[in-house]
């Protein structure tokens, strides 16, 4: 059976205790390779790699930095048939999914932070008649990344790439549950020339390898997507370290539909942001609300549409909902719609878990699940479920439903769909999200803040905003004496 391996220092090895964990393929819910279960001395060589590799490569210049990035780019690009396959293996994801938008988003993670590294400035104050300010970023040393397992390849390399591309070395690690893709590229890294100990690649729990690289001392910054519970584990040990923190965590998104709306792009777009990647993206839109007099045409049609999504096996290029990413994460959601009936929710489609045929008999499959009838204020629609399950509640005035979207602890994205421009710009305005779509759903441009508010987490990444975080700014202040 395949062992993954660590990247540690340019090469790739086992871990020294030589514990691996089983990584499933959960379209079959078999046991397909095995994963390095790291601990803290893997993570301990890791970080004095980084440490010796930091001098040589925060020295070079955004250029050369640029050139390794963009053949790391290259080469995702080249490997995009395999390194799709792999992902959908992993995750269960449609390979489909996984050929259209997580693997040609790592390009682009690493193609955007290439160029950008090439495009910063920095300021400069004149303190007239006397001084002369200008700031210097410094890349902080090393860093770690941590990422979880919806987006494997996708989130992985949107924190790497900004922080090579700012000087800064890495220890970075994958989710347990997806660590396929990024053992790929720390071969693709390896093929790239990248210097040894500027990127490291670290297998294991979270609780074991990703605390150790959060608790290591020499490691100056944590850039983290995951669940919010674990957020508060990270900023417990390293807010007391003073290091530096971003943290991209959980979601209950609402989605906004009034009467005036383009019914057509909504309907079409809502089935998407509803169920894309069995429901398990951040940016999912879990809560519909749709403006009363639309209510019973949209929840129709809703149905209708939904009810031809074809749950299946990934690799086919028909299916549209594959597998949920683990067993125990199939029960989690199965559990909040139990929870649902339990509120005196009605299930206006799907509910349950789905038995396939053939390859995929013992996979985790759930159907794609309606369910109308619910308080905004009932735990089903409070609690973040992370899968292929969505509510849909009728309302009355714009108040109200700013009331029921701001109801919740996070506030990560929103959708709002109208006509109305002047409505459009005033929702955007009043809800309590970090991201907000009018018209639209997960329509990226990579130069903009991406992040969330309350529960959703802290800082933002995107843009020159991931460069600025991996970096220190130092003011150096120069008297000028103008005599003479
Ligand atoms: P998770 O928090 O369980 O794990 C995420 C990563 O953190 C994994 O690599 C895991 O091994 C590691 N980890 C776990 N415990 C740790 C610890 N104590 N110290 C250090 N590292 C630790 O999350 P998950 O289940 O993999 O992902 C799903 C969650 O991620 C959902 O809540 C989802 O909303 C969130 N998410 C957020 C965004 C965003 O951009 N805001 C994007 C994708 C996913």
């Amino acid at each position: 059976m395949l062992k993954i391996e660590n990247y540690i220092n340019g090469e790739l090895c086992e871990p020294l205790s030589n514990l691996y964990l089983d990584n499933f393929d959960p379209s079959t819910g078999e046991v397909y390779s095995l994963i390095p279960d790291s601990s803290g001395d893997d993570v301990n060589l890791a970080v004095e790699a980084a440490k010796k590799a930091f001098p040589g490569w925060s020295k070079k210049s955004a250029e050369q930095r640029h050139d390794y990035l963009i053949k790391i780019a290259a080469l995702i690009e080249r490997d995009l048939d395999s390194l799709a396959e792999v992902e959908s293996v992993d995750n269960g994801k449609p390979k489909t999914l996984a050929k259209a938008v997580d693997i040609p988003r790592a390009v682009s993670n690493f193609k955007f932070y290439a160029t950008a590294a090439m495009h910063t400035a920095t300021e400069a104050h004149e303190t007239v008649g006397q001084a002369i300010n200008y700031t210097l970023r410094q890349p902080l040393g090393v860093v770690g990344c941590i990422s979880p397992w919806n987006l494997p390849l996708y989130l992985f390399t949107w924190k790497i790439a900004p922080a090579l591309a700012a000087g800064c070395c890495v220890v970075a690690k994958p989710s347990e549950i997806t660590p396929m893709t990024a053992y790929l590229l720390s071969k693709l890294c390896i093929e790239a020339g990248l210097p040894a100990g500027v990127l490291n690649i670290i297998h294991g729990l979270g609780a074991k390898a990703g605390n150790a690289i959060v608790a290591h001392k020499d490691v100056k910054a944590i850039s983290f997507t995951g669940g919010t519970k674990t957020g508060q584990d990270i900023a417990r040990i390293a807010a007391p370290m003073f290091k530096k923190l971003s943290l991209e965590l959980g979601g209950k998104n609402p989605n906004i539909i009034f009467a005036d709306c383009d019914y057509e792009e909504t309907l079409k777009t809502t089935v998407l942001s509803s169920f894309s990647n069995q429901g398990q993206i951040c940016l999912c839109g879990s809560r519909i609300f749709v403006e009363r007099p639309l209510y019973e045409r949209f929840k129709t049609d809703f149905i209708e549409k939904v009810s031809q999504l074809k749950i299946g096996d990934p690799l086919i290029s028909q299916t549209n909902i594959g597998a949920v990413v683990s067993k125990q994460h199939l029960e989690k959601v199965l559990s909040y719609i139990d929870l649902a009936k339990e509120e005196g929710g009605k299930i206006l489609l799907g509910g349950k878990a789905v038995k396939l045929g053939d390859r995929c008999a013992n996979g985790w499959f759930i159907e794609p699940t309606i369910i109308e009838n619910l308080a905004h204020d009932c735990r089903t629609n409070q609690e973040e479920i992370f899968g292929a399950v969505v509510t849909i509640t009728p309302f009355d005035a714009e108040k109200e439903v700013l009331n029921y979207a701001n109801s919740v602890e996070y506030g990560l994205s929103a959708t709002v769909w109208t006509e109305n421009l002047s409505r459009a710009h005033r929702i955007a305005e009043r809800l309590e999200s970090g991201i907000i779509w009018v018209n639209s759903w997960l329509l990226r441009d990579l130069r903009t803040p991406f992040g969330g508010m309350k529960q959703s987490g802290v800082g933002r990444e995107g843009g020159f905003e991931a460069l600025r975080f991996f970096t220190e700014e130092k003011n150096v202040c120069i008297k000028i004496n103008y005599g003479g």
